[in-house]
């Protein structure tokens, strides 16, 4: 059994590295002065796929939309056991809401070949809605399984799944085709192995490429196995009304810089009656009753 399996990854702002700089005076985050990391919970589910090919065989190929950068993102993902990378990567998908960016991916899967599983990470630490994969899931027809800790069974028609929930768990079982959102919970990501990082820090995709990148470079990229690919919104066969800010119905009305204080700190008297008021006071505040 090979099964074919797409890890969606989104390249971040390192959150919590952020420095002064890190905002604009607008309150917006100044994406250009933060380093760029995968996205932590995507790094869990490219995991997830190594893990099953070394159990079972498979192709990972992992998938992301954004700027020429992200290709540094997916670099990331050769490191750590991806056989191939796919950037889509095109001005007129700028400014997509979730409903554009699920669009965008669910035409790059689609081209891709549509695999056994599409793996998720839960949500994105910057964006932080947790909607890209229920989105692509509904737009690939594919059924869901969000919030996935463990794949327990796998073979080539069906899967059966844990799934987290607040305060437990569930077992689902199901077919494939499917699309997962995975948690962090699910495992350790391996660290970039030494021996692979050797051979895939020469690979580009071609927007990185300098100069006009000739055919023959590119080819020659290709049979070493070193070329991201790279495709464009008419790569994709994309209705272009759908991608980028003209597919996206969302419109931010206000964004507001939020910074948390702490009110100090209060002395308890080490007596029963200091313990005591202490009690009313929680309890009136309900942090405990
Ligand atoms: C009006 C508006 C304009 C926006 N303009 C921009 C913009 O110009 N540039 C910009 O970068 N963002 C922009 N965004 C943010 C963008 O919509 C979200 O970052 C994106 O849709 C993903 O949503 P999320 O971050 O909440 O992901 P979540 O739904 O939290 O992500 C869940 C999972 O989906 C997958 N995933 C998410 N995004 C991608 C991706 N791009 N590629 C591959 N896999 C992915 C990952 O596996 C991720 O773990 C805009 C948002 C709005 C509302």
């Amino acid at each position: 059994m090979t099964l074919e399996i797409i890890v969606c990854v989104k390249q971040v702002p390192d959150t919590e590295n952020l420095s002064g700089e890190a905002m604009k005076e607008d309150g917006t985050v100044n994406r250009s002065a933060l380093p760029a990391i995968v996205n932590p919970e995507d790094l869990n589910a490219l995991e997830m796929a190594v893990q099953i090919k070394e159990a079972h065989g498979a192709r990972v190929t992992a998938l992301s939309m954004g700027p020429p950068r992200a290709a540094e993102a997916l670099r990331e993902c050769l490191y750590r056991g991806a056989d191939r990378a796919i950037l889509v990567t095109d001005r007129r998908t700028a400014a997509s809401d979730t409903l554009a960016t699920s669009y965008v991916l669910s035409r790059a899967v689609r081209k891709a070949g549509l695999a056994d599983l599409v793996l998720c990470g839960r949500q994105a630490i910057d964006g932080d809605t947790a909607q890209i994969g229920p989105q692509l899931a509904e737009k690939l027809g594919l059924p869901q399984f969000t919030y996935v800790e463990e794949i327990r069974k796998i073979d080539g028609h069906s899967l059966e799944v844990k799934r987290s929930l607040d305060g437990g768990y569930e077992v689902l079982r199901g077919p494939l085709p499917a699309l997962l959102t995975v948690t962090s919970s699910a495992n350790q990501p391996r660290p970039p192995s030494a021996k692979r990082l050797m051979r895939y820090k020469k690979a580009l995709a071609p927007c990185e490429c300098p100069g006009e990148a000739s055919e023959d470079a590119l080819l020659g990229l290709r049979a070493r196995g070193l070329l991201i690919d790279q495709w464009d919104a008419d790569d994709i066969e994309a209705d272009i009304s759908a991608c980028g800010g003209s597919g996206s119905p969302t419109r931010v009305k206000k964004i507001e810089s939020v910074k948390l204080q702490s009110e100090g700190q209060k002395q308890v008297e080490p007596s029963r009656e200091g313990l005591g008021a202490l009690v009313e006071e929680l309890s009136k505040e309900h942090i405990f009753d």
